[in-house]
């Protein structure tokens, strides 16, 4: 338990009718007592009046106390739904340093929650996720990995893992007592099993880290075939140049959208052609760049000047460097003619096959981003720990020695056990609590 009684304002910044004071720590009870004059009934919202220590009146403000180890942060805690205007924020904030409590660090009530046992490092990871999410698919897949999903998966795997580390320390410690010959046949093959499960949960396609960052969508294809025309349009606002000359889109644009309830990032790619000055040769580098790294290509092509029915090659057939899905899309189709076979026809002048185009990229994003049900890999920092542990398990499987299978065990075990925090975390809460919002 820390020693220290915290408090921060955990609703958000500027005037606003209420605002929420949080209060954490072994002292929150006399805090709140010197504070409203009394401990009101535990988890009840009482009407009190807020005084300093001189006997000032700084607010009536609804007050709910909070007893550990039931609360947020396991401690004894309160909650102070204020007035939320400036001079009461400072006047309450003032009071409750001459109480001896002291503003909270970023993430500091969530931090004391891992500490004390009240969930663990992916459910507070999904705390941040959850407030981050923009979008219903990231609000889903936060609220899933808060209510333990992600932590249960890992926690099984630790729990299996421990088994096979008694069985094998058994076969270490009693050789030639009357272990049933099985037993270690057993052991190889649950090793097998549990590095299969691993290895298909890395697998994922980074579904879950899709997600929680965004897509990136990118719109390639000639220049003056409507790109920067069809980003403005899925974007509904003026994002990008539309000019007739070609090569006015310089460098790349960006709009961020939400389809299928993901966060994407459209980028307009500057036409890929062969650039005539220093600028636009940038402008097509960065171009070629960010469609590289592309989640999805939206490939535009559109009839060439003159000939209405003819469409220009696709980004595909000119070997854009990129491995990533391509939709294609057939623009101004007001000129008439009809799209290649397979392309989807609109027009972003007179917004016909809009809605169409959309409905594909919602079904794409979507397809990219949903984990079919089993909770999925939310973080580079649980990757990279179960990496390590796919790769202890490889190491346990061909190990000569018996004890070299153990230690390899006890470091898949360690690995894993990172990902939840029940051991060896201390260096990397610092930074995994910085990023949280000062309250939280
Ligand atoms: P980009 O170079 O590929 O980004 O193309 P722009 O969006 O700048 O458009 C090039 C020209 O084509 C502009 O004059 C646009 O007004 C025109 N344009 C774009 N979309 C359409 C369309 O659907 N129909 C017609 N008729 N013209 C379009």
């Amino acid at each position: 338990m820390d020693a220290d009684t915290i408090f921060a304002v955990a609703s958000g910044a500027g005037q606003a009718a209420i605002a929420v004071m949080r209060l954490s720590g072994p002292a929150a009870g006399v805090v709140l007592h010197g504070l409203c004059g009394d401990v009101p009934a535990a988890r009840r919202a009482s009407l009190r009046r807020l005084r300093d220590r001189d006997g000032t009146m700084l607010d009536q403000a609804m007050v709910v106390w909070l007893p550990g180890p039931g609360s947020y942060t396991g401690e004894d805690a309160a909650e102070l739904f204020l007035h939320g205007g400036r001079a009461v924020l400072h006047g309450v904030a003032d009071a409750l340093v001459a109480l001896g409590a002291r503003p909270a660090e970023p993430g500091e009530f969530t931090r004391r929650a891992f500490l004390n046992g009240r969930m663990d490092l992916t459910e507070a990871e999904a705390v941040h996720d959850l407030i981050a999410a923009e979008t219903s698919a990231q609000r889903q897949q936060a609220l899933r990995q808060l209510e333990g999903a992600l932590g249960a998966i890992y926690r099984g795997w630790a729990d299996r893992l421990r088994l096979l580390l008694a069985q094998q320390e058994a076969l270490i410690d009693f050789p030639d007592e009357d272990l049933p010959p099985e037993v270690e046949a057993q052991v190889m093959q649950e090793l097998a099993t549990l590095q299969g499960e691993i290895a298909a949960h890395l697998d994922d396609g980074r579904r879950g880290e899709l997600l929680r960052e965004g897509l990136v969508f990118a719109i390639a294809g000639q220049p003056n075939v409507g790109k920067s025309s069809l980003l403005n349009a899925l974007a509904e606002r003026e994002v990008a140049i539309v000019s007739p000359l070609p090569g006015t889109t310089r460098d790349a644009l960006e709009a961020r959208v939400v389809l299928g309830g993901v966060p994407v990032t459209l980028v307009d790619t500057a036409g890929l052609r062969e650039a005539t000055d220093a600028i636009e040769a940038e402008g097509v580098r960065r171009a070629r760049a960010r469609a590289a790294e592309a989640d999805l290509v939206i490939s535009v092509v559109a009839p060439a000047p003159g000939s209405p029915a003819a469409c220009g090659r696709g980004l595909g057939e000119s070997g854009h460097p990129t491995t990533a899905p391509t939709l294609l899309v057939a623009n101004k189709q007001d000129l008439g003619g009809s799209p290649p076979p397979g392309a989807i026809g609109v027009s972003a002048l007179t917004g016909a096959g809009l809605d169409v185009l959309r409905t594909r990229l919602a079904e794409a994003a979507r397809s990219l981003t949903d984990s079919a049900g089993s909770p999925p890999l939310t973080q580079a920092r649980h990757r990279a720990a179960l990496q390590e542990a796919a790769a202890r398990l490889a190491g346990a499987q061909t190990a000569d020695l018996p004890e070299l299978r153990a230690e390899d065990l006890r470091l898949t075990l360690r690995a894993i056990g990172r990902i939840t925090g029940s051991v060896g975390v201390e260096d990397i809460l610092d930074t995994l609590f910085a990023r949280f919002c000062i309250g939280k």
